[in-house]
């Protein structure tokens, strides 16, 4: 039986950067993936248009115990570089907001590049990894289609996010039998339930900034059927925090404007000046108060105007995983090279992607992340 040099475990966007390194390296590969086509998150990324990178990555967008590891493969492997590699696919690409950007044509563009960077390397597909063992330094990968053999091993085996289209926790259970420890996982970057709002509210949207702890998430909301939704929402998911603060009118002090009217304009409703700041539906589910501003004492003003500036929800849940973008935590980062990729446990274990506890921001920052990491693996293992 042939003994690779390197067998990767997971055909996604970091363990094919890998191989396509490891193809220019002239290494002896083979990919081994569970799913009847490689690379079918990247297909569905970015609502089909592939959101591939972010120019604004540094360790800051990152989460998870130890943010900073992200610096050395982020270095090793730019944004800049990513935008560059698909410059030089010829994939139409699109700058959405400053630094952030999207293929034209569709995220399958993207899968094309790296299935054409892998050149010759097999991917088994189809096939189910059950084991990783190591003995006379030799990895033997167990699989429900016989087992394989190789002197290194990167494991890319994803998150648990979005199960229908075939995910598992076997990177992570490899990793523990190796000795590494597994930062409990949850969903992120997906809506939030929440029992806070009315059920009339749902299709509106309106900016806001929410505060998490120390963290602010300026982005836009949208309220669902059972919580909310939007940038906002999947941005605070990150933090999973249950508490946290919505400004719904980020740019007013709304005490501030209600004293203001009722001096200036004492015969208006509460309700109808609330009304000029934010969306008619929500205007009315945070203000029923329809009695004149001057006949409003200041401190239910002050009320009021903390339901808009500091709406406070304490019972906010990621809505799961089934639905989420990303899956955070997972293994640990303590025990691994970030320079590398390397286990420190054990030679010739390497880790790449959404598999290792870090999770990027909305934006391009897990795509990035996952290419950084499988390109730092491929040049190591
Ligand atoms: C709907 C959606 C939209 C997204 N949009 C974006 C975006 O626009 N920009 C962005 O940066 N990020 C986006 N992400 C996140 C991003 O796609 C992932 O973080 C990234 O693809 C992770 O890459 P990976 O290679 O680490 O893991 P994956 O792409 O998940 O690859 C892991 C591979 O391992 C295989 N595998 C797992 N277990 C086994 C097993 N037991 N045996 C054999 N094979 C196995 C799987 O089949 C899979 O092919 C999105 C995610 C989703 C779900």
């Amino acid at each position: 039986m042939q003994t690779y040099d390197v067998i990767i475990l997971g055909a996604g966007a970091a363990g094919l950067k890998a191989a396509s390194v490891l193809q220019s390296r002239k290494k002896s590969v083979l990919i081994i993936d569970m799913g009847d086509v490689p690379a079918r998150k990247v297909a569905i990324s970015g609502g089909g248009k592939c959101n591939f990178t972010n120019l604004r990555a540094d360790w800051t967008r990152y989460f998870g115990k130890n943010p900073r590891f992200v610096t050395s493969a982020l270095a090793q492997y730019k944004p800049s570089d990513t935008l560059n590699w698909v410059k030089s696919h010829n994939i139409k690409f699109y700058e959405k907001e400053p630094g952030r950007y999207f293929c034209q044509n569709g995220a399958g563009d993207i899968v094309r590049a790296l299935l054409h960077d892998i050149g010759d390397i097999k991917i088994a597909n189809n096939t189910n990894i059950v084991d990783v063992q190591k003995s006379d330094d030799i990895f033997t990968i167990h699989t429900d289609r016989g087992i394989f053999r190789s002197e290194s091993i990167i494991i890319a085996t994803g998150g648990l996010s979005y199960p229908h289209l075939g995910v598992s926790n076997i990177g992570h259970i490899i990793a523990k039998n190796f000795g590494h420890k597994i930062e409990p996982v949850r969903p992120a970057l997906c809506a939030i339930k929440t029992g806070a709002f009315s059920d009339d509210l749902a299709g509106v949207s309106v900016n806001t900034e929410i505060l998490i702890g120390k963290a602010k998430i300026h982005d836009d909301l949208l309220f669902t059927h059972f919580g909310i939704g939007g940038p906002a929402a999947y941005r605070a998911t990150l933090f999973g925090e249950q508490n946290i603060n919505i400004n719904f009118a980020p740019d007013i002090n709304v005490f501030d404007l209600l004293k203001q009217s009722k001096t200036q304009n004492g015969k208006k409703s509460v309700q109808n000046i609330i009304g000029e700041i934010l969306p008619r539906n929500l205007s009315r589910f945070l203000c029923d108060d329809t009695r004149n501003i001057a006949d409003i004492r200041d401190n239910e003003l002050r009320i009021i105007a903390d339901k808009i500036n500091h709406f406070e929800i304490n019972d906010a849940h990621a809505i799961g995983l089934q639905s989420a973008e990303v899956t955070a935590g997972g293994i640990s980062t303590d025990k691994i090279s970030s320079k590398t990729m390397e286990s420190q446990l054990c030679g010739g274990l390497y880790f790449a992607g959404e598999v290792i506890d870090i999770t990027g921001d909305l934006g391009g920052y897990n795509l990035q992340w996952a290419f950084a990491s499988g390109y730092v693996a491929g040049l190591n293992a």
